[in-house]
């Protein structure tokens, strides 16, 4: 079955980004960049479950979007690393909801740790979140818009710059490589679920949230010297990419990353 091409891709342009009617779900919704993808993806219309680990001010937070944009945004706890939590809090929003059509893989973990030094533990922390916890999400998600059938999902990866550059200073070994990983666990789904869902990810570059901060100031401002933008972002300013990527406006797009770094990578 070749991947589908939605109805109104004939209609104005502005109207193949609207959500009206869609159910998203986003893991690491209660901060940082997932929480604006929550208000971006609410204000573009679709009803949102927030998946949150642990945060005493989701449930605030879920109720301030709704009444701000209208949308239906419902808190679900949940933990990506246990295959069994993840997948029951899916199903769960997909059975309150009556169906998934978006799913957004944003929790992550940061870490610095000497590569010759990891121990076990440290090296699968960080696996079992930003890449195990980032496929337990998509299978859960990907039989359900496989059972919708054709076209019918839109799975996002937040993954990383560092998918494919080396900060200096460095450090970050298991990170870059779970990010890497996920970039090419998202081109083998592409290809895997064509028939009922397309799959894509954005890389952010340096985007001012608490994951940002975990890193020695002495390397936030070297690496904020490198960006040819000048400045790192507000996680308020990716809100348009996960909408294009979860909308009929990206009905083509599978596969893809979108790098949104302020030009870092470019040099
Ligand atoms: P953040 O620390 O504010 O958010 C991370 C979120 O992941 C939190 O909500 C946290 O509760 C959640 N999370 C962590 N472990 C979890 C688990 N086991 N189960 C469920 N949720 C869990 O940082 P952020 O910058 O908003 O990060 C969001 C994503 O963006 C991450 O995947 C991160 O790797 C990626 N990213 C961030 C930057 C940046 O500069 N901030 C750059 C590139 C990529």
């Amino acid at each position: 079955m070749p991947l589908a091409k939605p109805a109104n891709v004939s209609k104005p342009v502005l109207s193949q980004f609207q959500l009206n009617g869609k159910v998203a779900a986003v893991t690491g919704g209660a901060r940082g960049i997932g929480l604006e993808v929550v208000r971006a993806l609410a204000e573009a219309g679709a009803q949102v479950a927030l998946i949150y680990t642990s945060s005493k001010d989701a449930d605030a937070t879920a109720k301030k979007i709704s009444s701000e944009t209208g949308s239906t945004v419902k808190t679900y706890q949940s933990d990506v690393r246990v295959k069994e939590t993840i997948t029951s809090t899916i199903n769960q929003i997909a059975k309150d909801f009556g169906k998934l059509d978006i799913c957004v893989a944003n929790a992550g973990i940061a870490s610095h740790y000497d590569s010759l030094e990891y121990t076990v533990e440290q090296w699968q922390d960080i696996m079992k979140v930003n890449l195990d916890g980032a496929m337990y999400t998509a299978q859960a998600a990907g039989k359900i818009f496989k059972e919708q059938g054709p076209g019918a999902g839109s799975m996002i990866f937040t993954a990383s710059v560092s998918a494919t550059l080396v900060n200096v200073p460095q450090r970050q070994a298991a990170y870059n490589a779970s990010k890497a990983a996920v970039v090419h666990l998202a081109k083998c789904l592409a290809v895997e679920w064509v028939d009922f869902g397309r799959v894509n990810c954005i890389s952010p570059g340096f985007i001012e949230t608490d994951m940002l901060s975990v890193h020695p100031k002495e390397w936030r401002d070297h690496w904020s010297l490198l960006v040819p933008a000048g400045r790192n972002a507000d996680p308020a300013e990716l809100k348009g990419a996960y909408v294009f990527l979860a909308s009929d406006a990206s009905s083509y797009m599978t596969g893809a990353n979108i790098v949104i770094d302020g030009g870092y990578t470019l040099p």
